[in-house]
C-alpha cells in the first residue's frame, strides 16, 4: 500500500511512528500548551472512591454469581483511548471516563475498585468476550444498537456520543463525511464508525485496524487522509496533539454507551440501570465526567435517559 503524499512531513522522520504518538499521548498533567488540558482543575486520580454497597446479593445473576465466587469483577476496556480508557505504560493504571463508569458499576454490585481486573478488549471482539464469559461486563465507548443487541446484553445509556472526524492540522480539503470521496479513512475494525462509512459514504477508501491509536500513528505519517470514530475518542487525541491534528465537522451519527453485558442476564442488566441512575443523581457520573472526559474541552451535558425496555 503506498501511502498518498499531501504535503510535506511535518516532523522530522525518525520521530514519526509509535514513537511520536507514545510521547504526543504521554500523559501531560496539564503543560499549559494551546488546547491542552487546564493546568488546574479535578483528575481522574484525585477522585474519591465511589460508595460499595454492602451485602449485595444477586443469584438471579449467572454473572454477578461467578463473579462473586471469583471475588473479582473482569471488565472489558479500551486502553489508548485518552480521557476515556488508557492504560499508563508506566504504572499499569487504568484512567479515564469509561473506567470510572466502571468502578461505579462495580461498587454498586459490591465490588471495590481493588477487586476490579480490566482486560483491554478490541472493537472487533467484544460480543465475543462477552458471550464466551472471558469478561462479565464491558465499558468502552460500546454503541448499543440492534445489530449488537442480538449478541449481547446492555445496560444504559450512560452518554450520548456522535461520530466525527480527525485530520492533520494542515488538512484543508476535508470539512465533513462527503469530503471523504478517494481519500483514505481509517478506523476500527467491528465498530459502528467504520460499518457506516461503508454503508453511507461507498466513495471513501476505508482502511482498518484493531484500534484508533494505530489509526492516529497512520494519519501522523501520511498513510490515511483522516481518522473516523465518535467525536468523545477523537477530541481526546486531538487534545493530546493539538500542534498535529484538529477534529473537523458535525457529528454525523447518535451513538449511545452502553454497558455491555451477557444477553439475557436481565436481573444484572436491572442492576446496572439501577446504579447508574444513582451515580447520576449523587453526583458522581458528574465528577467523573469532568476529572475525565471534560479534560477535552467539552462540558459536562446532561447524561441521557437509561433506557429500560
Ligand atoms: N462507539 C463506536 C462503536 O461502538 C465506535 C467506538 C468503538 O469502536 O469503541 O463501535
Amino acid at each position: 500500500m503506498t501511502p498518498t503524499r499531501r504535503g510535506p512531513r511535518p516532523l522530522p522522520a525518525l520521530l514519526l511512528g509509535p514513537v511520536l504518538l507514545a510521547l504526543l499521548l504521554a500523559p501531560t498533567g496539564g503543560c499549559g500548551r494551546p488546547g491542552s488540558p487546564p493546568a488546574k482543575g479535578p483528575r481522574a486520580g484525585d477522585l474519591a472512591a465511589y460508595r460499595v454497597e454492602p451485602a449485595v446479593s444477586l443469584p438471579a445473576s449467572p454473572t454477578w454469581t461467578r463473579a462473586h465466587r471469583r471475588g473479582r469483577l473482569v471488565v472489558g476496556v479500551k486502553d489508548d483511548q485518552p480521557y476515556l480508557g488508557e492504560r499508563d505504560p508506566a504504572t499499569g493504571a487504568y484512567s479515564g471516563f469509561d473506567i470510572e463508569i466502571a468502578r461505579m458499576a462495580a461498587a454498586s454490585l459490591g465490588f471495590p475498585a481493588g477487586r476490579i481486573t480490566f482486560k483491554a478488549i478490541a472493537s472487533a471482539n467484544r460480543e465475543t468476550s462477552l458471550s464466551n464469559g472471558q469478561i462479565d461486563l464491558y465499558v468502552g465507548t460500546y454503541t448499543i444498537n440492534a445489530l449488537r443487541r442480538r449478541q449481547v446484553g446492555f445496560a444504559g445509556p450512560y452518554y450520548l456520543a456522535g461520530q466525527g472526524l480527525l485530520v492533520r492540522r494542515g488538512e484543508r480539503d476535508i470539512h465533513g463525511p462527503r469530503d471523504l470521496s478517494g481519500r483514505k479513512v481509517c478506523s476500527a475494525a467491528g465498530s459502528s464508525s467504520i460499518q457506516r462509512i461503508e454503508a453511507d459514504y461507498p466513495d471513501a477508501k476505508p482502511v482498518t485496524y484493531d484500534t484508533y491509536s494505530v489509526c492516529v500513528d497512520n494519519l501522523l505519517t501520511y498513510q490515511v487522509d483522516a481518522v473516523t470514530t465518535d467525536d468523545s475518542i477523537l477530541l481526546g487525541y486531538a487534545a493530546k496533539a493539538p500542534g498535529e491534528l484538529k477534529t473537523v465537522g458535525r457529528p454525523f451519527s447518535r451513538e449511545p454507551y452502553g454497558i455491555g453485558l451477557s444477553k439475557g442476564d436481565s436481573a444484572l442488566r436491572l442492576a446496572l440501570d439501577d446504579a447508574l441512575v444513582a451515580h447520576e443523581r449523587n453526583g458522581d457520573w458528574k465528577r467523573a465526567y469532568d476529572a475525565t472526559l471534560g479534560l477535552s474541552g467539552v462540558p459536562a451535558p446532561a447524561p441521557p435517559p437509561v433506557d429500560r425496555d
